[in-house]
């Protein structure tokens, strides 16, 4: 069997190397009196999102950074809700805010995303962080939108004029991943659900991007020989023992062969996109307090006057 461990784009490796990054930068804050501290809210039957808590908890706690894992029931009103993170927003001692998906049916998503402080909108969810991105301007960026585009430039494609197609168009994935890689030079096209045929935009693409949420949508007659290919499909599919098992958007038995470089599903954008909302976190805090010095060096003059 032929080996192409040289084609895979290690989210883990690449994750390792931004926690360290993120832990002297989390340690250099606490020093001067800003500790990183992260609030995570989840509401309703937490246990979809009960792994990637725990996750999240993990490496907060490995870059060293203070993880809060709240519970709230289903009960919990969508005005409740708003009022807890209210207080979360004025809280000096949250740098800031998780909110866990998915909400349970009566809390419009939007309008949570909308009240978390953009200066605490870790996740890059806030109209605020996309419109960022839309001015290229990149703050707190929406995590896996980033994470997917941080592994492209690990390969020694250049972003500028490269040829990327988008399939998935999302507002949390493909949507941000576009603007970013037009803000890096790349020319994109974006597929989705009524795209008419998905393998003559992806076959002209130097980097494909998956976002869909269907295993096997990509197989390797879509792929140009060469392209590089990264799936931020998470999938759980049964085997025929009965056994479970996560894959991603493509079919990766088959697109390894034909890529030039390929994110495993897991251990490819997933660890990353966690790495980038722990380095949200230490940008986060750093605005705050940017913000807060701010606000006492004038007030001398106040003072004065
Ligand atoms: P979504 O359901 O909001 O969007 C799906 C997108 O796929 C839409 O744009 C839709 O038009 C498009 N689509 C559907 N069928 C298609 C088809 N046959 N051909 C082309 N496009 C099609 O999903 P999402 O929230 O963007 O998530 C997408 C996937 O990414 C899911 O598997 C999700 O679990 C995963 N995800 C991974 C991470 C991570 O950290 N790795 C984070 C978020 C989401």
């Amino acid at each position: 069997m032929t080996d192409f461990t040289h084609k895979l784009l290690d989210g883990r490796q690449i994750a390792a190397a931004m926690h360290e990054t993120i832990h002297e930068d989390a340690a250099a804050l606490k020093e001067s009196g800003w500790p990183v501290r992260l609030v995570s809210i989840a509401v309703g039957d937490s246990k979809p999102a009960e792994l990637y808590i725990r996750n999240q908890a993990r490496i907060a706690e490995k870059v060293g950074i203070a993880f809060e894992d709240r519970f709230y029931p289903d009960t919990t009103g969508a005005d409740e809700l708003l009022g807890i993170i209210h207080g979360l927003n004025v809280d000096p001692r949250v740098s800031g805010v998780i909110i866990q998906r998915p909400l349970p049916k009566h809390i419009p998503v939007r309008a949570v995303q909308r009240a978390v402080h953009p200066f605490k909108d870790v996740e890059g969810l806030h109209p605020a962080s996309i419109g960022d991105i839309v001015y290229n301007d990149l703050v707190m960026g929406p995590c896996t939108a980033v994470a997917a585009v941080e592994i492209l430039k690990t390969t020694p494609l250049k972003l500028e004029g490269l040829e990327v197609v988008v399939i998935g168009h999302s507002e949390i994935v493909g949507k941000p991943i576009a603007f970013l890689l037009m803000g890096a030079g790349a020319t994109v096209t974006v597929c989705h659900a009524m795209t008419r045929n998905l393998a003559i935009h992806s076959r002209q693409a130097d980097a494909v991007f998956v976002a869909v949420g269907k295993p096997g949508l990509v197989t390797a007659e879509m792929l140009k020989p060469g392209a590089a290919l990264i799936d931020i499909g998470i999938n759980q599919v049964s085997l025929p023992d009965g056994s479970a098992k996560v894959v991603g958007d493509a079919d990766f038995d088959s697109c390894v062969a034909v890529a030039g470089w390929i994110t495993p599903v897991p251990g490819g954008v997933g660890p990353v996109t966690v790495a980038t909302l722990m380095r949200n976190a230490v940008r986060a805090a750093s605005l705050q307090r940017a913000a807060y010095e701010k606000s006492f060096a004038t007030t001398e003059a106040v003072y004065l006057n």
